[in-house]
């Protein structure tokens, strides 16, 4: 844990950096991005380990979704950073001729990096691929609810960078509201929208500008004419991968009236091949990250609002494992569908028709992700057209966030601003508009005294 009396002067170190302009070639950037990559191939087994201690994953899904999926992250930007950090030509109107505009992309400063708990690595690490691509220092902050990623984090940092350029500050609301209180050039932050808020405030004070990456209620609206077993095999991969606890996990599904019993029966087989008859002695499921998430989540279903649990159910928090639950004949007003349900969960509401499912989807806050299955391009299309949320995937779920040139991230609720690949550069980036003039010619139109004939051509061009 990092003591609150350091903070200032871990950040003025990097301010430091920043302005001794460690990252201020395309060279020191490529170098400190194979830094990172050389930090996740050579740490891969420690940081898998610490992944398995601190939330039970598989060890394959913490390979795929943190370790890999942040090396693919370096890798993109390394192939693209040279065409990332060029200046962009702009068009001159005619009047300001003779002149050249560009769009210059420079860093901001010293940004600062919060990460939740939920993909403790690729949400602090991914973030900061970008941040080093345009060339800022960064103070990372990992998640104090995932201790043995965060000791990593913290024990493996400073053997990869210098402190000039990447820190760790650890600890809980105590450490994270005095780094807070530090002025950054960006602040990226990752977890809820409660927190969420209190980030946005403290950014105002310095007028820093911020990316929440925030949660939500993610539906996945399944038509009759879908291809039933698909969408529940991909449904069930999607919400149970890390036990639910992906921001981007199918909240709840809303399927028409006539397909329901069809796609209840496909959840059900699904689970069972991909986790057999009991999903406790699984390999490849995760586990609740804490009793007090575990709790919270065995409490939703206790105050019941919806007609059965088609299967799962049960939990153990003395191992903090809650089965894979389908519940059926959930109401809109069941204490299930109030809040994000981050976990193992899935709510199944039936609707007449697709655009009844809109509808309740448009009743609501604007989701993380949407997903929507049918075999009718029309239908699906309609759906995108009519419905508003940070990513969408059709007939899949969650991998919209894994294509490196679609940018990643909320709208409204869910998030304000987005990484991943070009817009993560973007993110960390400001583009400076530049205008350069000769100076000859240097026509005295523009000047005062504003004569009747200066202003009579003046006013022709304008
Ligand atoms: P969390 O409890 O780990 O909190 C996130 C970060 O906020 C931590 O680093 C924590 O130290 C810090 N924090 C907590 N309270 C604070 C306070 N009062 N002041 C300042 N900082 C504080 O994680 P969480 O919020 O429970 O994460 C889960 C949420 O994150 C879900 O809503 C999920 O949907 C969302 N999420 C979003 C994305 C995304 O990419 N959009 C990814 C993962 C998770």
């Amino acid at each position: 844990m990092t003591s609150v009396d350091h903070i200032p002067e871990t950040v003025g170190e990097l301010r430091a950096g920043f302005r001794t302009g460690v990252l201020s070639d395309v060279e020191s950037r490529r170098t400190h991005l194979r830094r990172l990559r050389d930090l996740f191939v050579e740490q891969e087994d420690r940081l898998i380990d610490a992944l398995v201690a601190d939330v039970g994953k598989p060890r394959i899904e913490a390979y795929t979704t943190e370790i890999a999926f942040t090396i693919n992250e370096i890798d993109h930007t390394l192939k693209h950073l040279n065409a990332w950090t060029k200046a962009e030509k702009v068009k001159v109107p005619i009047t300001f001729k003779p002149g050249k505009a560009r769009l210059q992309p420079e860093p901001l400063g010293t940004v600062c990096i919060i990460a939740p708990w939920n993909y403790p690595v690729q949400l602090l690490f991914a973030p900061l691929v970008p941040a080093l691509a345009a060339g800022n220092t960064a103070v990372l902050k990992p998640s104090e609810v995932t201790p043995s990623v965060a000791a990593l984090v913290e024990e493996l940092v400073p053997r990869y960078f210098d402190s000039s350029t990447v820190a760790v500050v650890n600890g809980a609301v105590e450490v994270t509201t005095a780094l807070l209180e530090e002025r950054f050039d960006h602040i990226f932050y990752t977890g809820n929208g409660q927190v969420g808020r209190v980030v946005m405030r403290a950014a105002a004070e310095h007028l820093t500008p911020v990316t929440l990456e925030l949660g939500g209620k993610s539906p996945a609206i399944v038509a009759a004419d879908a291809n039933i077993d698909v969408a529940a095999k991909r449904i069930a991969w999607a919400k149970f991968l890390n036990a639910g606890q992906t921001c981007v996990a199918p909240d709840y599904v809303l399927v028409e009236e006539a397909a329901k019993d069809q796609l209840l029966a496909a959840l059900a087989e699904a689970v069972t091949t991909f986790y057999g008859d009991d999903p406790q002695q699984s390999e490849d499921y995760a586990r609740i990250v804490n009793e007090r998430h575990h709790d919270r989540l065995m409490k939703l279903l206790s105050d019941g609002g919806f007609d059965a649990t088609v299967f799962g159910g049960t939990g153990d928090r003395g191992s903090r494992y809650l089965a894979p639950t389908v519940l059926a004949g959930v109401k809109p007003d069941a204490a299930v569908m109030a809040d994000e349900i981050f976990g193992p969960i899935l709510p199944v509401l039936t609707v007449g028709d697709v655009g009844e499912a809109i509808r309740f989807v448009n009743d609501r806050e604007k989701p993380l992700a949407l997903y929507a299955f049918s075999n009718d391009d029309d239908t699906l299309e309609h759906v995108v057209a009519n419905t508003s949320a940070g990513g969408v995937t059709l007939n899949h779920a969650v991998l919209h966030l894994a294509v490196p040139d679609l940018p990643f991230g909320g709208v409204g609720e869910s998030g304000t601003g987005s990484y991943h690949g070009k817009s993560g550069f973007d993110t960390f980036s400001h583009f400076k508009a530049v205008l350069g003039k000769p100076t000859r010619p240097d026509p005295a139109l523009m000047y005062p005294p504003y004569t009747a004939t200066k202003q009579k051509i003046i006013r022709k061009f304008m």
